[in-house]
C-alpha cells in the first residue's frame, strides 16, 4: 500500500519540532518546559494541578489539551511511544503549586512504567501526585476486567472534566473522586478502515484485509472484537453503539444507560476519515439515543484523538449528572478543544514572556523531600568509583556491539527495536560517564546517572526496565565507599524489585527477569565471597536463565500475541542481562589478572 508523503523535517526530530510548533500555535498560552513538556503559562497559584501526557503522533492529543480550565500540563514522548520519567517530572514539578498534582492518561503499560517512575522522582522534589487511569475502550476487555482496558477517545470529555474541576477541588483527593466518577460513566469503542503509516519508517501501524473494517480496533491498530466486511455509516453506527449500551448494563459498578439519561456525545476520527463521515454517523447516532429516551447533553465531532493519517471512528459516551453537567459547562480553550470561547487575558502576554526569559512567576517553591535510606550491608573491599565506571563504559562498548544480535533476536519475538534502542541508551550512557563530561564523586552518583542515561534515551517499556537494572544503585548505593559483593547483590535485588513492581511480569514470563533473577538469588546466596568470584557466578547464573527462557511460552509484552512460536527462542531482554552481567564479570577478572 502507498502512504501519503509527509511532511516532515527528519522523522526523529518530529516529535519535538511538534511541540515547538505547538508552542507557537499556543501564542502565548503554553510554553515549553525540560526536554519535551508543555505548561500553562498563568496556572492559579493554589489550585490542584492537573497533568495528562503519553506519546506524540496522535495530535492534538494530549499535549494540545493544556489551557484554560483544561489540563496545566502534559509530558510528551516521542512518536507513539510514552514520555520518558524526566519529561513526566519536569511537567510534574512546573506546574506543582503546592497542593499536589493529578496524573491522568491512557492505560498503556509504557505509560504507566514511565508516569509511575516520574512520579516518584517528582515526590522527591516535593510533589505529592496521585494517578488516574483512563480505560474507556469497551473492546479492548470485558467489564470483569475493565481496568486492563486501553483508553482512547473517552479521555477527550474525561481531560475537559478534569479541567473543569481542578479549577475549584478543595484538594487533591476530591479532584480525584470527580475524575474517577468521569471515567467510570465514560465508554468508547472504535473502528478502523485503513492505517496510519510510521513516521520514522514509512510502514503501515497494522495490516487490514481489503474490503475490511476492524470492529474494536485499538488507535494504533491492537487487536479488537473482530474483523467483518466494509459497511455503511447506518449499518455500523448502531452496531458500535450497541457494545457501549450493552456494556453499561454488564458492568455492575454503574447503572444501565436508560431513558432519561443524559450523555455527552463523541464522535472522533482518527485522521483520515473525514467530517463528512462523522456527520452522516451523527445522523443516525442522534436517531439511536432518541429512540431509548436518552438525552444528549452536549456533542463534539472531530480529529481530536488520531493515529497519523489512519481511517476510523470511535464513539464515546460520558453519562454526566448534575455535577458533571455542570462541570461540562464551564467555559474552555485549548488547542485541542475549546468551548465558548473567553476573551483573551490582556496580562498574559506579558507574564509568558517573562517566563520564557527565565524562571517561573507564580509558582510556589518546594521544599525536597527527606529521603529515607534503609540501612544495608557494605563489602569490606572492591571496585573504586572510577573501576565501577569503567566496567560501565566496557559495559556499554559490549551491548553496542551486541545490536545486531539483539534486534535480530526481537525481530524474531518483539517488533524488533530492541538493539537500536539498548544502542541508543548505552551510548548516551557512555557519553554521560565520560570523564571529561563528570566527575563522579560516589558510587550512588554514578549508577543514578547510569540508570537515568538510559531512562531518559531509550523510551518504552525496556527504558524503564533497563534504567531500573542501574538506578536500583540510587536507592543502595548511598555510602557505598566500594562496589563488592553486597553492593551487587544489593544492587541487582533491587532493580529485581524495581521491574517486577514497575513492569507487572513474574518469573517464567519470558522476559529479562528470567535472566536477572536468578542472578540476584545467586548474587545474595553467596554475597561474603569476594566480588571476582560472586561476579563470575551472578553472569553464569544470567546465562543459564536467559537458556531457560527458550523454553518459556511468552506472556508479557509484544511476544505474547505469537503464543508457542515463542517457544525455542531466548527473550531478547535476558541476552541483554546475560551480556550486561558477563561483561561487568570479565572486566573484573581483569583487574585481578
Ligand atoms: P518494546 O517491548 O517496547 O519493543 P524492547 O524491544 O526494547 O521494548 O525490549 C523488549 C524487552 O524488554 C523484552 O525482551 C523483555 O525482556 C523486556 N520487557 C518488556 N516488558 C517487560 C516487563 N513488563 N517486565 C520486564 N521486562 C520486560
Ligand atoms: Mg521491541
Amino acid at each position: 500500500m502507498k502512504f501519503n508523503p509527509k511532511l516532515i523535517n527528519s522523522p526523529l526530530d518530529a516529535a519535538d519540532e511538534l511541540i515547538d510548533g505547538l508552542v507557537e500555535a499556543y501564542n502565548g498560552e503554553c510554553y515549553k518546559v525540560g526536554t519535551r513538556s508543555i505548561v500553562k503559562s498563568n496556572i492559579a497559584s493554589e489550585k490542584v494541578a492537573l497533568l495528562v501526557g503519553g506519546g506524540a503522533g496522535h495530535e492534538p492529543i494530549y499535549h494540545a489539551m493544556v489551557g484554560q480550565n483544561m489540563a496545566d500540563g502534559a509530558a510528551c514522548g516521542d512518536i507513539f511511544a510514552a514520555p520518558a520519567p524526566n519529561i513526566v517530572k519536569e511537567a510534574a514539578v512546573a506546574i506543582d503549586q503546592g497542593n499536589g498534582v493529578l496524573f491522568l492518561y491512557g492505560n498503556y503499560a509504557g505509560d504507566v512504567m514511565n508516569f509511575d517512575l516520574g512520579a516518584e522522582q517528582a515526590e522527591e522534589e516535593g510533589a505529592t501526585v496521585r494517578t488516574i487511569l483512563i480505560a474507556d475502550d469497551v473492546a479492548s476487555a470485558p467489564p470483569e476486567r475493565k481496568n486492563d482496558r486501553r483508553g482512547i477517545a473517552g479521555l477527550v470529555p474525561i481531560v475537559k472534566i478534569a479541567g473543569a474541576a481542578s479549577q475549584h477541588a478543595a484538594d487533591l483527593d476530591s479532584l480525584a473522586d470527580t475524575v474517577q466518577k468521569a471515567c467510570l460513566q465514560t465508554r468508547s469503542i472504535g473502528c478502523a478502515m485503513a492505517p496510519g503509516s510510521i513516521p520514522a519508517t514509512g510502514t503501515p501501524t497494522f495490516e487490514l484485509e481489503e474490503g475490511m473494517l476492524g470492529l474494536g480496533m485499538g488507535i494504533h491498530g491492537e487487536a479488537g472484537v473482530k474483523d467483518i466486511p466494509m459497511t455503511t455509516a447506518a449499518d455500523l453506527t448502531p452496531t458500535m453503539l450497541d457494545y457501549i449500551v450493552d456494556d453499561f448494563e454488564k458492568d455492575a459498578d454503574v447503572e444501565p444507560l436508560r431513558s432519561g439519561d443524559s450523555i455527552l456525545f463523541l464522535i472522533n476520527s482518527l485522521g483520515a476519515t473525514t467530517m463528512m463521515e462523522c456527520l452522516i454517523c451523527m445522523r443516525t447516532a442522534a436517531d439511536y439515543f432518541e429512540e431509548r429516551g436518552i438525552e444528549i447533553f452536549d456533542v463534539m465531532v472531530g480529529p481530536y484523538v488520531t493515529c497519523q493519517e489512519m481511517a476510523g471512528i470511535s464513539f464515546s459516551v460520558t453519562r454526566v449528572d448534575d455535577e458533571l453537567k455542570e462541570l461540562w459547562s464551564m467555559p474552555c480553550q485549548s488547542f485541542c478543544y475549546s468551548k465558548m470561547q473567553g476573551p483573551l487575558d490582556a496580562e498574559r502576554h506579558g507574564k509568558v514572556q517573562a517566563m520564557n526569559e527565565g524562571g517561573k512567576s507564580g509558582v510556589k517553591a518546594v521544599t525536597k523531600k527527606a529521603r529515607v535510606q534503609a540501612e544495608l550491608s557494605r563489602s569490606d573491599s572492591g571496585l573504586s568509583v572510577e573501576q565501577a565506571r569503567a566496567m560501565l563504559v566496557s559495559v556499554a562498548d559490549a551491548i553496542i556491539a551486541a545490536e545486531p544480535e539483539l534486534s535480530q533476536a526481537d525481530r524474531d519475538l518483539g517488533d524488533g527495536d530492541h538493539g537500536l534502542g539498548m544502542e541508543r541508551g548505552f551510548r548516551a550512557l557512555k557519553k554521560n560517564l565520560d570523564p571529561a563530561v563528570s566527575d563522579f564523586s560516589s558510587m550512588q552518583e554514578l549508577f543514578k546517572t547510569a540508570g537515568m542515561s538510559l531512562l531518559s534515551t531509550m523510551g518504552g517499556a525496556s527504558g524503564v526496565v533497563f534504567g531500573s537494572l542501574f538506578l536500583a544503585g540510587d536507592k543502595t548505593m548511598y555510602g557505598a565507599e566500594c562496589f563488592g559483593s553486597h553492593e551487587l547483590s544489593h544492587l541487582l535485588n533491587q532493580s529485581l524489585a524495581d521491574v517486577m513492581k514497575r513492569g507487572g511480569a513474574k518469573p517464567g514470563d519470558k522476559t529479562m527477569i528470567d535472566a536477572l533473577a536468578p542472578a540476584a538469588a545467586v548474587a545474595k546466596e553467596v554475597m561474603d565471597q569476594a566480588i571476582g568470584d560472586v561476579i563470575s557466578s551472578v553472569a553464569e547464573a544470567a546465562n543459564d536463565g536467559k537458556e531457560a527462557s527458550k523454553a518459556m511460552l511468552a506472556t508479557m509484552g509484544r511476544a505474547k500475541t505469537l503464543g508457542e512460536k515463542t517457544i525455542g527462542l531466548p527473550d531478547a531482554g535476558a541476552i541483554s542481562v546475560s551480556i550486561i552481567l558477563k561483561t561487568m564479570a570479565e572486566y573484573v577478572a581483569g583487574l585481578s589478572s
